[in-house]
């Protein structure tokens, strides 16, 4: 669970900060993480794997910063990749490419290159032509490329249809059906060395069972590849586990991993996890400061000053995250959209909620900020983007800063003699 709670003077705080005084020193909107719960969440995950042969690769797309990969590199945690520039900063994080694997649809030619030239885990195949294309590029480098298959398992998550990856209308993963044949294919390439299997069916996952069942479809294809003489040393099992946003009741990671290790054993094989979520959703708030009330007849708004450039995600997949006011408020509630600065009716980081009665000045946390937020953040309608602070015990440091003005246009180019 997370670390956000009031003190005796009724002040939200984040271990033993209080987030008014983080607010005022550093301006809102900020990111603010809690670095004890980051390494109770990686405990959490880690302890009921202790003695089983594993290795987690935290999924970075969920939580890139430096500060909290170097914290994972520090913890013996690997990293899932999706892109060139997760690779660059997994490495410049004190990750080593050993404990990289490389998912993703659409890996390009460089990034590939990258990879291979890296030296990583391997890269989880996720079309029959990214197959050819890497065997093509080791054959260039003349190296071998450590390749699992992305088996889509053709499961349904029962989760926000965004996040589900593993069924058979998405684009990720190769069908089951189809696996076997690029094994056997991927067997018969000369720079090509088979390391592993790998599935990840979808994000937010509060029921073990989808886990279960991709876990079953995949023993019987790995049963049927040993049959053929294809064996390998790697089962990745991808990431997936949700968190409490609101009433939701996850499986504990001690739950998760127990159920997981009992269904996979027998196999032999070394466990890949990547988890993303469920390490960092929790550890962070999103603090923001309460600009306008709005009120029209039909809605009161409360007009706040991060928007969906800063938190997409109720924008994006109808998220809903809990609101708490910075100070306790014991009085009526109203019920009110919480919406940002930017031009779109999507802006909003709360809708019809039931919410103590805010007045301009007041600041207020948006929970479970910690994964999917601030990797997500743009600058649309050219607003910097927010800081990140990392809290410890009584102090906090900065581990982002607040981009300013300058930033936003470093990098353009205006050509000479234009009229
Ligand atoms: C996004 C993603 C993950 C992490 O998912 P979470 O729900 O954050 O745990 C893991 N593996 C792959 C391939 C992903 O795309």
């Amino acid at each position: 669970m997370h670390d956000f709670t009031y003190d005796d003077q009724g002040r939200l705080c984040c271990a033993e900060v209080p987030l008014e005084r983080i607010a005022r020193e550093i301006g809102t909107p900020v990111y603010c993480y809690s670095l004890p719960t980051l390494r109770r969440h990686i405990q959490a995950f880690e302890e009921p794997l202790a003695g089983i042969d594993h290795q987690t690769c935290f999924a970075m797309k969920a939580n890139s910063s430096m500060a909290i990969l170097t914290l994972m590199a520090r913890h013996g945690l690997g990293a899932d990749v999706v892109s060139g520039g997760e690779l660059f900063r997994a490495m410049k994080a004190g990750i080593p490419a050993s404990r990289v694997v490389y998912s993703g649809v659409g890996k390009t030619t460089s990034e590939i290159d990258m990879a291979i030239r890296a030296g990583i885990m391997m890269f989880n195949i996720e079309s029959e032509q990214e197959l050819g294309v890497i065997n093509e590029r080791a054959g260039a480098l003349r190296k071998k490329a450590p390749v699992s298959i992305r088996v889509n398992p053709d499961v349904d998550p029962q989760t926000h249809p965004y996040i589900s990856t593993g069924m058979k209308q998405n684009k990720f993963g190769i069908d089951i059906e189809n696996s076997v044949r690029q094994y056997l294919r991927a067997r018969d390439m000369e720079h090509i060395e088979i390391v592993g299997i790998d599935c990840h069916i979808g994000s937010q996952l509060t029921d073990i069972t989808p886990f279960i069942d991709a876990v079953d479809r995949l023993k019987v294809l790995i049963a049927d590849l040993r049959g053929l003489g294809i064996g390998f040393r790697y089962l990745d099992l991808g990431g997936g586990l949700g968190i409490t946003y609101s009433s939701e009741q996850p499986p504990h990671p001690r739950e998760y991993c127990a159920a997981i290790v009992d269904a996979v054993r027998g196999l032999d094989l070394k466990l890949i996890f990547e988890p993303g979520r469920v390490i960092v959703g929790n550890t962070a708030v999103l603090l923001t400061e309460v600009l306008y009330r709005k009120e029209t007849g039909k809605k009161t708004f409360i007009v706040v000053d991060a928007g969906m450039n800063d938190l997409i995600r109720p924008a994006l997949y109808q998220a809903w995250h809990e609101i708490m006011p910075v100070m306790r408020k014991d009085g009526p509630l109203e019920k009110a959209d919480v919406v940002g600065p930017i031009c779109e009716s999507s802006d909003f980081l709360a809708k019809d909620r039931e919410l103590p009665v805010l007045s301009r000045g007041e600041l207020i946390a948006v929970m479970s900020a910690g994964a999917y937020g601030f990797t997500m953040a743009s600058n649309y309608n050219s607003r910097p983007k927010p800081p990140e602070v990392l809290v410890d015990g009584s102090d906090y440091s900065v581990v982002v800063k607040r981009q300013s003005y300058e930033d936003l246009i470093s990098g353009e180019a205006v050509p000479e003699g234009l009229m």
